[in-house]
Order: C-alpha cells, then sequence, then structure tokens
C-alpha cells in the first residue's frame, strides 16, 4: 500500500541547486535572444496528433515510435504531447496569420516529451529552447542563426577549448534529394547483405536516414555511399556557399559533413549541429536547420524558414564541470530573533529592508540565538539582525557583520534600512569618490 511515489522513467525532478542554475542559465539565454531581435512564444505542451505526423514526417524515428499518444478519453481527440516545437510554433504562426506583415524571428523554451530508452543526455520529458526565423530566404539568416550560437558558447564559457564544434551540410531541394535518393537506394540494394535490420527497414521508407546510423558494422558501406552534395544543383550550391563565406567572415570553424542528414524530414538546404565530445554518445547539443516547405506543408502560403533546437540539459552537463557558472544564492539579510515582541518587530524589520530591494531571510521554527546565528551564517547572508527582548524593547535592532567588514552595532529601526545600504553597498561618500 505505501509504495514510494515516483516520478516517471526519464522525466526528471530539477531540484532547487539545479533549477537555480537553470534559471540563470535562461536569463543568458533570454538576453542573448533579445540581442538577435528574438521574440517570445508560447505554445501548448499538447497538441493533435496529426500535426506532428505531417510536419516531422511519418517515417522518422520521432513520429514511428518516440512519441506520447493518447485518446482524450473525454470527447475522443487525438492528441499528442509535443516531442519538439518547430510544428508547434508553425501551426501558431499560420493559426495567427504571424507573417501578414512580414518576416518574424520568435524563440520558445519548455519541455518536450519523447518515448526513449533513458539514458545520460536522453530523457524522456526534456528541455529545448528553440528559435525559429520564418520568411527569410537568403543564406545569410542561416548564417546568423550559427553566429548566434557561437555567442552563445562564449557567453556560457564553453569555447575556450574548442569544446563544441560545428557541423555542417546541404539537404538540397527535394528534386535533387529524389535523384540522390535513387542512386542511395541502388547502391545499398546492392549490399543488402550488409545491412541491419533498421536500415533494412529504412531502405524503401527514409533511406537518407541509414547515412545517419551509429551502428559502427555500417561505416564503411556509408562512407562510400553517393553523396548527397555531388547532387547539389547551382542555387542550392549558391545557398550553401553564401552561408559558407559568412561563417569564415566571422571566423567559426566548421567541418562539413555530408552524412549530416537530420532526424526529421521538413528540412532542406542547410542542416547543421553543434557536438561536443564531453557527452559520450549523446554529444549534439544544438541542431537545426532550413525548412523552406513547411509552412506550405501546414497549409499556410509558401514561406522559407530556419530554425534549431538545443537540448538544455546536455547544456547544462557541460556547464557542470564549469566551477563558478552561478554564484549559489544567498540573501543579504538573515533576520534572527526570541520572544513575541522581537517577532513582531523582526517582521516589520525584513519588510522595511524589503522595501529597498534587500533580499531578507526571516528565522521561523524558534531556537536559541546560538542555533538561528549557525543558521544564518550557513544561509550566506552578510549581516544578520538580531532581535531580542532588549532590542523589542527599545524598537531597535543590532546589526552583526557576517561577511561585511564592520563593527556589531545597535541601530534605532528608522535607521535600519540606510545603515543596512551602508554595509551592504558602502557609504555615500564612497559612492561620491568613485
Ligand atoms: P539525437 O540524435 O540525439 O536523438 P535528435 O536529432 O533526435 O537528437 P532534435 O530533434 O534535433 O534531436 O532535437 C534537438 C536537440 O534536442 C538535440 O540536439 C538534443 O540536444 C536535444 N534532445 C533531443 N532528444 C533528446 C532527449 N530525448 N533527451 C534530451 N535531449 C534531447
Ligand atoms: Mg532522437
Amino acid at each position: 500500500m505505501s509504495q514510494t511515489l515516483q516520478a516517471i522513467r526519464g522525466m526528471n525532478d530539477i531540484l532547487p541547486a539545479e533549477a537555480e542554475r537553470w534559471e540563470a542559465f535562461e536569463e543568458l539565454v533570454r538576453d542573448w535572444l533579445t540581442a538577435y531581435g528574438y521574440r517570445p512564444i508560447r505554445m501548448p505542451l499538447v497538441e493533435a496528433t496529426p500535426l506532428f505526423a505531417r510536419a516531422i514526417g511519418a517515417v522518422t524515428d520521432i513520429v514511428e515510435k518516440e512519441m506520447y499518444s493518447f485518446t482524450d478519453s473525454l470527447n475522443g481527440e487525438q492528441l499528442t504531447l509535443r516531442p519538439e516545437g518547430t510544428a508547434s510554433c508553425v501551426r501558431a504562426v499560420l493559426q495567427h496569420n504571424l507573417l501578414y506583415d512580414g518576416p518574424k524571428r520568435l524563440w520558445y523554451m519548455g519541455p518536450m516529451f519523447r518515448h526513449e530508452r533513458p539514458q545520460k543526455g536522453r530523457y524522456r520529458q526534456f528541455h529545448q529552447f528553440g528559435i525559429e526565423a520564418l520568411g527569410l530566404a537568403g543564406p545569410d539568416i542561416d548564417a546568423e542563426q550559427i553566429i548566434m550560437c557561437a555567442r552563445l558558447w562564449d557567453d556560457l564559457g564553453l569555447n575556450g577549448d574548442g569544446n563544441i564544434k560545428l557541423e555542417i551540410n546541404s539537404l538540397g531541394e527535394a528534386e535533387e534529394r529524389a535523384r540522390h535518393r535513387a542512386d542511395l537506394v541502388t547502391y545499398l540494394e546492392r549490399h543488402t547483405d550488409q545491412l541491419d535490420e533498421e536500415a533494412k527497414r529504412r531502405l524503401h521508407t527514409n533511406p537518407l536516414r541509414i547515412l545517419d546510423t551509429k551502428n559502427p558494422a555500417l561505416q564503411a558501406l556509408v562512407e562510400g555511399a553517393p553523396k548527397l552534395i555531388d547532387y547539389l544543383g547551382e542555387n542550392s550550391l549558391k545557398h550553401f556557399e553564401g552561408v559558407q563565406q559568412l561563417l569564415k567572415d566571422a571566423v567559426i570553424p566548421y567541418r562539413i559533413n555530408p552524412r549530416l542528414v537530420r532526424g526529421l524530414d521538413y528540412y532542406n538546404l542547410t542542416v547543421f549541429e553543434w557536438v561536443t565530445e564531453q557527452l559520450g554518445a549523446q554529444g549534439t547539443v544544438c541542431a537545426g536547420g532550413r525548412y523552406d516547405g513547411l509552412v506550405a506543408q501546414l497549409g499556410g502560403k509558401p514561406a522559407p524558414a530556419c530554425g534549431f533546437a538545443m537540448g538544455i540539459e546536455r547544456l547544462m552537463a557541460l556547464l557542470e564541470a564549469k566551477e563558478g557558472f552561478i554564484e549559489p544564492p544567498a540573501p543579504d539579510v538573515y533576520v534572527v530573533h526570541q520572544g513575541e515582541a522581537a517577532q513582531r518587530l523582526a517582521f516589520r524589520a525584513a519588510e522595511m529592508l524589503r522595501n529597498t530591494g534587500c533580499a531578507v531571510f526571516t528565522h521561523m521554527g524558534g531556537g536559541s540565538f546560538k542555533s538561528q546565528f549557525k543558521r544564518a551564517d550557513a544561509s550566506g547572508a552578510q549581516l544578520a539582525v538580531i532581535i531580542g527582548d532588549d532590542e523589542a524593547a527599545a524598537n531597535a535592532v543590532t546589526l552583526k557583520p557576517l561577511r561585511v567588514d564592520a563593527e556589531q552595532q545597535r541601530v534605532p529601526l528608522e535607521d535600519l534600512a540606510d545603515r543596512v545600504g551602508d554595509w551592504l553597498y558602502g557609504t555615500d561618500e564612497e559612492f561620491d569618490e568613485e
């Protein structure tokens, strides 16, 4: 009966110390997105199932075997927990006609759901932030999105030792992929004996995905396969070169990986991944590219588009290794008090300090002054406000330095905010000197 309740396998609680790191990360990310003109959009976590089949492709890993789909027992609707953000974002853009007055740059962040085998860096509920630029056709936006990522790695302090490497490829246009596909299937058919089960299954549904196989036994075969890049026409090549020129100008090293195909069907032209070797098999921290056909495919007036998504858990795992990414948050002031009158004064004092912008932790749960001081010290607060019977009677408090350089002193309540300000930020005279 009293079996412990557990979170669903592959779905994690993010506990306070970690959640604080996430928040610091999110704050930095918001500033960075704003610097590139992206505006937030928030979509529901649940969408009608057909959206994903139509957008992502019926024979992709995600749609075939990773989606949390169910029937709403209350009304019989077919629903799916979103496995990624692009489909929902484009759906929202079309539903609200956001492209009516020109291109849009949008970003979102939140949980995604995929029924995969949980392992380090791979979860069933994971988090992404993603950006989508809609209505822009040139290679400039592709390049800017990649350059943007490079800046984020710098901002996060992750770039120092070439930690995260950029791979790019071009998937060309549909006709080019079709010609390549025909040759690829012929090539693979000549070697069916060497294919694994997965590749055999993919051979006539999504052969491009075979190139992306992680099976070491297939590497040589895949290495010798026809390369999509050799099938690109003039326009596709020009676009690809345009992206590369801007990357070179920005001094961003990259590697062309002809086998980079991405797992979702909606991509064309530029695709890219940022990959690290520090996370084992789950090394892709950011992936994206162009998807010019998706808007029309979902029923909109054709509009080019380009975007990427980052896996936040994987980025946080990289940041974990970095000391001092965030300061553990501490209150400015810890209020210790004993006695009923003191408690009431403690509440007043704490609110007065919060009025001036201080973070204040008021002790609760009683205990001796000694044990309260232990807590105060452990909290990391800069100073303690002490209120006992004497202080309460005098409508005053005692200030005790915990980490600031000052002498303990008794202060009338009305001077408290000023004095704490002096202790925390220095006196006015010192400010004037600066
Ligand atoms: P992978 O090849 O690792 O399965 P993917 O191609 O399925 O990745 P995308 O759909 O492009 O991934 O998602 C973009 C990013 O989201 C990935 O690069 C990764 O950082 C993150 N991501 C994808 N699936 C998961 C997951 N199950 N758990 C944690 N992060 C994930
Ligand atoms: Mg996947």
